[in-house]
């Protein structure tokens, strides 16, 4: 028999948020979408403020909240480097004080809690592809820092819950996810690209783009998502998930042009300080503990996301950040 659960989405207007919520609600759950607006917008859920078993409340989960819910899942923190490293205090307040009021609301409801943690945390990593078991090469006080120490501070929170409160509690790190609803002036190298190929403006190629990342599509995130939660009490993670397909910045480029059939040149910029070098998943936890890959590769998810930036842009004017 179906249970209907009363599920929290924090961050539920951003891009991750959004698609998790169109899943919960197919899987026939409650969704309390919880949002402050910071880089998410009500676009991205303004299909669902008729479904009713949806609602959404405006909140910064900075402060504290009170409500009666079954799982949540804590994904507020602004993602992208251009966002987060322009409200750097910001960033660290959301992951660090929104984590310990998360945390606090699961524990006084008994509910089981999910963090979108981030391949971050491993910093410029001098091991590859990443496993769970790396722990990281982060520089603490760098223009990323904000971001990459406070998820590694919000893990550190989860855990001391989970061994001292007995809190169930699940680590997801997401590695580069793109997809649908990406914010194409949020400056991610994926809606980047895919706006400036889209308006044959030059793609910024930021150092020799011999920098790598592995992209996995958003529908093959949020399954993972989905499956990690429902794992069993006993597996708190933190576990990986992402795709293992490994691209350099210039092969991306040169793939978001093809498909586009753009006549964009490539132009380099410098490369931003501390920029990961090379960046790719180990998934073999996650294919063993939740029989879990990806299943869409690299140029059908570039071809879905080009598909929805397409029609974007002939509804509004954008230009990548
Ligand atoms: P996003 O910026 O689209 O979404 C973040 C959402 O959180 C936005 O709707 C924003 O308004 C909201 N938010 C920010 N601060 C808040 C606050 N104080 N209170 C309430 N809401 C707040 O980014 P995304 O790509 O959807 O990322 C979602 C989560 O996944 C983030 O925690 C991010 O760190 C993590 N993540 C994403 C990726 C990726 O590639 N997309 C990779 C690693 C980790
Ligand atoms: N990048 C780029 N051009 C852009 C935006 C980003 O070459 O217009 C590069 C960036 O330097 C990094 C990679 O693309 O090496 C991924 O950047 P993104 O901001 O998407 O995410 P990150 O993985 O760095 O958090």
């Amino acid at each position: 028999m179906h249970i209907r659960k009363r599920v929290m989405v924090t961050g539920g207007a951003g891009f991750l948020g959004s698609h998790l919520c169109d899943r919960l609600l197919d899987d026939g759950h409650d969704v309390l979408c919880v949002d402050n607006f910071f880089t998410g917008t009500k676009d991205n859920i303004a299909h669902l403020m008729d479904h009713v078993h949806f609602e959404l409340m405006r909140h910064d989960v900075t402060f504290p909240l009170y409500v009666e819910v079954d799982q949540i899942y804590n994904l507020a923190c602004p993602a992208s480097p251009v966002h987060y490293q322009r409200h750097p205090v910001q960033t660290t307040k959301t992951s660090v004080h929104g984590a310990i009021h998360m945390l606090g609301l699961a524990r006084r409801v008994g509910a089981r809690i999910l963090q979108a943690s981030t391949s971050e945390v491993y910093g410029d990593p001098q091991v590859h592809p990443q496993s769970e078991d790396y722990w990281g090469h982060v520089n603490p006080t760098g223009p990323r820092s904000c971001y990459d120490e406070s998820k590694r501070c919000a893990e550190t929170l989860f855990f001391d819950y989970h061994r001292q409160h007995q809190l169930e509690i699940k680590v997801a790190r997401i590695f580069n996810t793109y997809g649908p609803r990406m914010d194409p002036e949020d400056g991610r190298v994926v809606s980047n690209f895919i706006v400036q190929a889209l308006t044959n403006q030059p793609i910024t190629i930021y150092g020799t783009g011999e920098q790598t990342r592995s992209f996995c599509f958003v529908d093959d995130l949020i399954e993972a998502f989905v499956r990690l939660m429902g794992s069993p009490p006993e597996f708190p993670g933190p576990v990986n998930l992402g795709n293992p397909g490994e691209f350099t910045m210039r092969e991306l480029a040169e793939l978001v042009i093809e498909l586009t059939g753009s006549r964009s040149p490539l132009e380099t910029h410098p490369l931003p300080e501390d920029d990961p070098r090379q960046r790719c998943p180990d998934i073999q936890l996650a294919r063993e503990r939740l029989g879990w890959e990806p299943r869409v590769p690299l140029a059908e998810g570039l071809k879905k996301t080009i598909a929805y930036f397409d029609e974007l842009l002939g509804q509004r004017s954008v230009s990548p950040s």
